[in-house]
């Protein structure tokens, strides 16, 4: 058999994988994305968020197939979390009642979902095999150069490429090949249990799309409504109380739910699904971990691969397809030879890195709020004297240490870039809304949003979205496109 070369070779066909392999075809390059399963397959991570909807899938070219799949939509979440008894709720939109262009996310059946951005790639050139499963990375003196791979009759097989990116997930053992170790979190070291049932009871409108995230003694639960009448629904146990999942899962999950008197209310009239793709009872564990380096000469790790922290915000596709793209940028600009490999990988890296660690601060932050349980925020408020609401206190306590100036520095670019977006937050956070917890309006939750509106405004402004400047000295900014980094050259 001829060797086989292409630009660029991807293993794992999960939103990381089919958005970069689509983003790099678009450009004209030559990719090949192998992927283990056939698919449609199951997968959890069900709750967006808007900057994957309208940001990375507008760049992909799939809103209106999105918008046709009919996902329910998600306006934002509704906690019964931390001090306050009652639920509140959060919203995307400036207002709850008037739905801008970027406001609001979907929640996927992730098989669904998954498909489309894999068919998506496919039509954009990217040549996709299923039913192959990546066993190996081929190092040449010094640089990755291809990967071993078994085809569906259990031949094995090689290809060369370029760039060989590691999209395989959690579960692949892939990334050991680029070196560093795989760092666990050692303060989310939660279990998952989860399964899907019919019937559930809705929130009221016009918040019925949301999550719904109910803390417990033991936890938190998930409740996100993946239909009009099918729900997913998954404790996240604390790592001390492990042994409540151990055992029947049937029997763990419906003691867990009998814990919770919100959940036990919602699924009062529901029923398990038992059959089927959804009918599993699913325990997931140690998905909380970052990869000390996410690429080597040749070799790069987005999505899953790299890292993932907890939940609980739903970042986990967001950073998967976030991820992504900054690595396809940095592939098309090596590729077009604009610039080095170790240059634009490193922006990758720096961009990659610095998303993440926002989403792993303001968790933290988030986790002592439900773990401390003679509030934690009561303490904040009277340590900084602050005249903000005691929530609002703690959160800008975590703030000031914790992600740092420069995601501070790009909010503020992101702002004087996008008026409207700036302007929308910073409406949002002098709202009326009785719903609005007053977290939401804290300087760090801006920040996040804001973080996240980048890619959104990228996406809808195009080839007319201003100028960025470089995140760190000597850093690159993003081309008119989207597509490439470019050398920074101030005007
Ligand atoms: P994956 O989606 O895992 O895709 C990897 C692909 O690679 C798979 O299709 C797999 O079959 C394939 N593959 C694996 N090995 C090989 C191989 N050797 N060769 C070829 N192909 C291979 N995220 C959210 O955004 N919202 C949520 O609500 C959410 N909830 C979560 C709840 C729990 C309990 C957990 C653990 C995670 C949750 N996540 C959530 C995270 C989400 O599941 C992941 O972050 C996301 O799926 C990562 O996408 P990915 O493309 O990197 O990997």
């Amino acid at each position: 058999m001829p060797v086989e070369e292409f630009d660029v070779v991807v293993a794992g066909g999960g939103p990381a994988g089919s958005t970069l392999a689509a983003l790099v075809a678009m450009q004209g390059h030559r990719v090949l994305l192998l992927e283990k399963e056939v698919f449609p397959r199951y997968q959890i991570g069900e709750s967006l968020l808007p900057s994957t909807v309208h940001g990375v899938c507008r760049m992909l070219g799939v809103t209106e197939e999105l918008a046709e799949a009919g996902f329910p939509i998600k306006r934002g979440g509704t906690f019964r979390w931390g001090a306050r008894p009652e639920p509140w709720t959060f919203s995307f939109a400036v207002s709850p009642k008037m739905t801008g262009p970027t406001s609001f996310a979907y929640q996927v059946e992730r098989a669904r979902f998954d498909e489309i951005l894999l068919r998506n790639a496919r039509r954009k050139g990217v040549e996709v095999r299923e039913g192959r499963a990546v066993t190996g990375v081929i190092e040449g003196d010094e640089r990755v150069t291809g990967l071993r791979y078994t085809d569906p009759d259990g031949a094995e097989r090689e290809v060369y490429a370029r760039f060989v990116v590691d999209a395989s997930g959690n579960k692949s053992r892939l990334y050991n090949s680029v070196g560093g170790t795989r760092n666990y979190s050692e303060f989310f070291r939660s279990l998952a249990l989860f399964g899907y049932f019919e019937n559930g009871k809705r929130l009221p409108a016009p918040y019925s799309g949301n999550i719904l995230s109910v803390a417990f003694d033991s936890g938190w639960f998930w409740y996100i409504p993946l239909s009009d009448t099918m729900t997913s629904v998954g404790a996240v146990v604390r790592r001390e109380d492990a042994d409540k999942i151990q055992g029947d899962r049937e029997q763990a999950l419906k003691a867990l739910i009998a814990e919770c008197p919100l959940i036990s209310e919602y699924l009062a009239d529901a029923r398990r699904i038992t059959t089927g793709r959804y009918g599993e009872l699913r325990v997931r564990k140690d998905y909380s971990y970052h990869q000390t380096s996410f690429w080597r000469p040749g070799m790069i790790l987005v999505g899953d691969a790299a890292c993932f922290v907890d939940p609980v915000f739903s970042s986990g596709v967001h950073l998967a397809t976030y991820s992504a793209l900054l690595a396809a940028r940095s592939i098309n600009s090596v590729l077009a030879d604009d610039l080095d490999e170790k240059t634009a990988l490193t922006e990758f890296e720096a961009r990659y890195r610095r998303e993440y660690g926002v989403f792993y601060e303001f968790l933290v932050s988030f986790y002592e709020m439900n773990v401390n349980e003679e509030s934690y925020f009561w303490q904040a408020k009277k340590v900084t004297n602050n005249k903000r609401t005691e929530l609002e206190s703690f959160v800008e306590l975590i703030g000031g240490v914790s992600s740092g100036e420069a995601a501070l520095a790009a909010s503020g670019r992101i702002a004087e870039r996008s008026a409207e977006f700036a302007a929308a937050v910073d409406q949002m956070a002098s709202s009326d809304d009785g719903n609005m917890v007053p977290m939401f309006k804290s300087h760090v939750v801006k920040q996040v949003m804001q973080e996240g509106g980048q890619v959104q405004m990228k996406a809808v402004l195009g080839a007319d979205a201003e100028p960025e400047l470089p995140i760190f000295p000597g850093g690159l900014v993003v081309s008119p496109d989207g597509m490439k980094w470019l050398p920074y050259r101030p005007a």
